[in-house]
């Protein structure tokens, strides 16, 4: 087995760590970074870059960017880019792909496990899509966790009192709120609640949208219809909201963001905190409905709790450190780095599952009931929500109808009584029910969760023994085959990115080699010299082909001759290198 790592697969960034001395510790990546952008970029030549290099060309590339994909997991949208159409999934397993090189090259090893957390508020679907993505990238994923569970993990390793905690996480992308119990060694959630769209990115669409509106109503030129333009103003709408964090204004400067009929049009407004406020108050009180939720799902008042941890990016917006403030009555507590805390937490919760760290219990809560459709359009709830993962629980059910031989079963999660309005996680069918009147034969749901929250169902005939069961994978997750195609391709990636970094590294030093050429030329005869600079333009001309075997050998060819050039030098002496020394070199010389 190679390393195990915990990895934070966030909306905005990612963020990985690893065991060192039953720590954990953040590995940083191939640029230095202790958080990679979760951003993945298809450049014109084929190339594919992820992270802060992804996300550095977006503005020129936009078309080919993918942002924020986690919003997309568990759901049937697709990226389409060049005519190939990528699941969430796959694209998720790009920015683990990378994660994962990262870290290999720090650790010098393989990594092959990974514990990957999720947002507490994740649907089955979104829970099978991150494992499965986990799995195309070559990860055996040992666990998913939840987020808040993580950083909780994270905070509750050395402060050993018994406390009831708060985490209240609000990403990039999603948000989640969670109460925990944090007792010595063990870590029980006592509730979760959220919405798994609601995060940061929320809060830049409000300054786009003002922004948006501030350049119709000045220059009358709608820049929605411009992909380029709104793309800046993307990325400047983000740069001004952290700088409100700290700041009480903030001046946004886009020159040439459109051209009007008198030439070019910039954009040059100030955003104070007060009106950033303003326009995302629904935001943050978005937020405070979960919150209450979860804090009475745990049966406390904001008086029993005796710490609440912010998590995520956007809880340094000092307008929701002030709502989560006036709701519990507590200062938030800052001594956990909230974009760090997760993949540390995640980390340590691999740590308990190999064994290095012991003593250590983590009891996570399934965060929405689950169900099944009975007559009438009736959710029929067979485990609440926050019920203690894993669980298994069972309920008899029997037909409808006189002489009913099948029963289809529709596998529900949701907190409405009505079954349609509830999301549906499967449908499976349980025949050969021995004919009977209505209401005698005896058919026995189970459902369980595991430790994932992965839910498995089941269905028997206690009269025949018939016996039917799904593990479910929602209808927009990929089968089987997909995913081992995913996965081939993912690692045919691997090695053809491999083949191109060896490629442009060749290229480099062929570069370095000519550049080194050029130095010592001067010390040359001049019959050298005209020799290198042909030896340059094949090394050139290779370079230009695609032919690499053809770069080694003239670069072969030029070592030779530099080696034996030098040799020459040196037994001669620089100076008598020009001009009427030509004659003493030999043929032998040359051929190095
Ligand atoms: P996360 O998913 O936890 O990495 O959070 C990313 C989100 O946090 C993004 O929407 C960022 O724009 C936001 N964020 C990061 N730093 C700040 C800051 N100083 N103030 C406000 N939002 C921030």
């Amino acid at each position: 087995m190679g390393k195990m790592v915990g990895i934070d697969l966030g909306t905005t960034n990612s963020c990985v760590a690893y065991m060192e001395n039953g720590e954990p510790v953040i590995i940083p990546n191939a640029e230095g970074g202790r958080t990679t952008p979760s951003v993945v970029a298809f450049l014109k030549n084929g190339e594919r870059v992820v992270g802060a290099a992804a996300k550095r060309q977006a503005v020129t590339n936009s078309q080919r960017t993918v942002f924020s994909i986690k919003r997309d997991m568990g759901t049937d949208n697709r990226v389409k880019i060049d005519g190939k159409s990528y699941t969430p999934q796959e694209i998720s397993a790009m920015i683990l792909q990378k994660l994962k090189a990262d870290a290999e090259a720090y650790l010098g090893e393989s990594v092959t496990d990974a514990v990957i957390t999720v947002p507490a508020y994740f649907s089955d679907s979104q829970r099978q899509a991150t494992k499965d993505a986990g799995r195309i990238a070559g990860i055996n994923v040992l666990r998913i966790i939840n987020e808040p569970t993580a950083a909780a993990l994270a905070y509750g390793m050395d402060k050993g009192a018994a406390q009831k905690i708060m985490v209240y996480d609000l990403g990039g992308g999603t948000f989640d709120v969670s109460v925990l119990d944090v007792q010595n060694d063990m870590i029980e959630v006592l509730a979760t609640a959220g919405n798994n769209r609601l995060g940061g990115d929320d809060f830049d669409n409000c300054i786009s949208s003002w922004l948006v509106d501030e350049f119709l109503r000045q220059e009358g030129i709608d820049l929605t219809r411009e992909p380029a333009a709104m793309n800046r103003i993307r990325e400047a709408a983000e740069k001004a909201k952290i700088e409100l964090s700290s700041a009480m204004s903030t001046v946004i400067s886009l020159p040439f963001l459109a051209s009007g009929p008198d030439g070019a049009k910039h954009m040059e407004t100030t955003l104070t905190r007060a009106k950033f406020d303003q326009l995302t108050a629904h935001l943050v009180e978005a937020t405070m409905g979960p919150a209450k939720q979860a804090l009475s799902d745990a049966g406390l008042t904001p008086a029993q709790l005796s710490r609440v941890l912010l998590v995520g990016g956007s809880t340094r917006i000092p307008a929701v450190q002030k709502a989560v403030k006036q709701f519990t009555g507590k200062d938030p507590s800052r001594d956990i780095n909230p974009d760090e805390c997760v993949a540390m937490g995640a980390c340590l919760q691999g740590g308990v599952l190999a064994g290095q760290v012991t003593g250590l219990l983590l009891l996570d809560v399934t965060p929405l009931s689950l169900g099944i459709e009975t007559m009438g359009d009736v959710f029929s709830r067979i485990i609440d929500r926050n019920t203690s993962i894993p669980v298994q629980r069972s309920q008899i059910f029997t037909t409808a109808a006189n002489f009913q031989t099948s029963v289809d079963v529709h596998v529900l999660q949701g907190e409405r009584e009505i079954a349609s309005c509830n999301k549906t996680l499967g449908r499976f069918r349980l025949s050969g029910i021995r004919r009977a009147l209505r209401g005698v034969p005896q058919i026995e749901v189970t459902f369980s969760i595991d430790a994932n929250g992965i839910v498995n169902v089941s269905a028997r005939d206690l009269g025949t023994g018939k016996h039917q069961e799904i593990t479910l994978t929602h209808s927009s997750n990929m089968s089987d085959a997909e995913i081992d195609k995913a996965v081939r391709e993912a690692q045919r990636y691997a090695a053809e990115d491999k083949q191109r970094k060896q490629s442009a590294e060749l290229r480099n030093d062929a570069e370095q080699l000519m550049n080194d050429s050029r130095a010592i030329q001067k010390n040359l005869s001049r019959q050298d010299r005209e020799r290198l600079e042909g030896m340059r333009r094949n090394l050139k001309k290779a370079m230009d082909g695609k032919n690499d075997d053809e770069i080694h050998r003239c670069m072969a060819e030029m070592t030779r001759a530099l080696e034996s050039m030098g040799r020459h030098v040196q037994n001669h002496g620089a100076d008598e290198s020009d001009g009427a020394m030509d004659a003493d070199f030999t043929d032998s010389d040359y051929r190095g």
